[in-house]
């Protein structure tokens, strides 16, 4: 386990010794680093003990056919409410949720668990190209990679549908160590 180590310490000893003058700018650096969670950025710091690879939902049906008409929002979040909630009291700070787009990824539902349980919670950008693209929407192969890339920066920094839901994940997920041209573009 890490010695945690006060701020004025660290400073203090980084200007004692000569390897501290080049430790210095990366400390701060660090300080930066920021997780995006569905209710905005948060400090990396904050995000505690974190179960990292969750799914509160996960439809199989593909993209073609995937629509948010398949489930009933509330009976999703009454479902894993419980399960969230336990989570937090053994616990647990941070839930990251990786359910991809065109496969269930609701950030709405992500929002409502992580202000009823005061978790947070992140999610993913980016689409899922295991089980042959079965998952990867019909744009992704219309479109040029900066189109793509604009698309998911646009989620880092605007949200993920009406909130401010965002991602700290990009999830290409190729089979067999194999990248299809749309993830090469
Ligand atoms: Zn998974």
């Amino acid at each position: 386990m890490h010695k945690k180590i006060s701020r004025q310490k660290f400073i203090a000893d980084s200007f004692v010794t000569g390897a501290g003058v080049l430790l210095l700018p990366r400390f701060i650096a660090e300080e930066k680093e920021i997780a995006m969670t569905v209710n905005g950025a948060i400090h990396a710091q904050q995000m505690g003990f974190t179960l990292t690879h969750e799914h509160v939902m996960a439809d199989f049906i593909g993209a073609e056919k995937f629509s948010k008409d398949r489930y009933n929002a509330d009976e999703v979040f009454n479902t894993a409410l419980p399960f969230v909630k336990d989570a937090k009291a053994k616990g647990v700070d941070t839930f990251i949720d990786c359910t991809p787009a065109y496969m269930g990824r609701d950030a709405s539902i992500l929002k409502r668990l992580s202000d009823a349980v005061g978790i947070n919670m992140l999610t993913t950008t980016g689409y899922y190209g295991a089980v042959n693209e079965k998952f990867v929407p019909k744009h992704a192969y219309l479109e040029t990679a900066q189109q793509l890339a604009d698309r998911w920066i646009a989620e880092w920094n605007h949200g993920i549908e009406e909130h401010r839901s965002n991602r700290v994940l990009s999830k290409q997920a190729p089979t067999k160590d194999r990248l299809h041209p749309c993830n090469g573009n």
